[in-house]
């Protein structure tokens, strides 16, 4: 589902503060799987995620998504792919001045393919899915940040994409509450047949959740394999 070929990304290029922030990284996920990247500050994490969707465009290197090479794509084309691609984020990135339900329509308005009933119904579907049904009304102040979260997963898959990019994530959250939303991502994974990118400083995290896991380091993958062998003592 996700294929990276050979990504470099360098900050400032050919200035003093040059940054070499992902060097020759080659990966590839499968459709389904829940991927996770863990490392420390600086590693590159969310530089890798922010690649995925080209919000940043790597300085070289390939990336495809469902088949499709986004890094040959034009603007108009690639707007139509990113679709394919949901985003969470560590703060949530809600509107405080919109209530629950409308903040996850939002991007079904802005899409404008959707008439005022068909868009309400699939976000009556969202907030099921999500368990908020009875917080469509409340706004994001009024929500806990697990509930907040929840808005956060209902309002990335309002345009049905194949792939979710969860950036640090549960990260704000109380052990406890970033096990449910974990336990959600399983199960919507499986409901949806999403594929599902995890980056993260937190082992607990990869470990409760991923099925591979990729080491970054200094913008180099350092080790990959399944969840078990990198993370099982010899
Ligand atoms: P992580 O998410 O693992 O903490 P980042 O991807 O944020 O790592 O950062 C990797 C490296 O790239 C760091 O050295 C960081 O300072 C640098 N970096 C990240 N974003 C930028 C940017 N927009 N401009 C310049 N350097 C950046
Ligand atoms: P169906 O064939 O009945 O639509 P699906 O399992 O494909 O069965 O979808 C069930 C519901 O989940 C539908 O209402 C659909 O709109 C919604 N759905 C499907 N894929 C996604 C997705 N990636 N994100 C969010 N909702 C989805």
């Amino acid at each position: 589902m996700i294929k990276l070929t050979h990504i470099e990304k360098i900050y400032a290029k050919g200035t003093k503060r040059e940054v070499k922030a992902l060097k020759d990284v080659s990966l590839t996920i499968e459709e389904g799987e829940i991927f996770g990247v863990i490392g420390l500050s600086g590693a590159g994490k969310s530089t890798l995620i922010r690649n995925i969707n080209l919000l940043e465009r790597p300085t070289s290197g390939t990336v495809e998504v469902d088949g499709k090479d986004l890094t040959a794509m034009k603007q108009v084309q690639l707007r139509v792919e990113r679709r394919k691609i949901g985003m969470i984020f560590q703060s949530f990135n809600l509107l405080s001045s919109l209530t629950v339900a409308k903040n996850v329509a939002f991007p079904l308005e802005l899409e404008g393919r959707l008439d005022k009933e068909a868009i309400n119904k699939r976000v009556a579907h969202l907030l099921e899915l999500v368990g908020l049904s009875d917080k469509a009304d409340m706004y994001p102040a009024q929500l806990s940040g697990g509930q907040k979260q929840r808005v956060g997963i209902a309002r990335a898959l309002a345009a049905e994409p194949k792939v979710l990019l969860c950036d640090e994530a549960t990260s704000a959250l109380d052990p406890k509450t970033t096990s449910s939303i974990l336990e959600l991502l399983l199960d919507l994974r499986d409901k949806l047949k999403l594929t599902i990118v995890i980056i993260t400083h937190q082992m607990e995290v990869i470990k409760e959740c991923c099925d591979r896991v990729a080491v970054l380091d200094g913008g180099v993958i350092a080790e990959m394999g399944s969840t078990l062998d990198i993370f099982t003592e010899p």
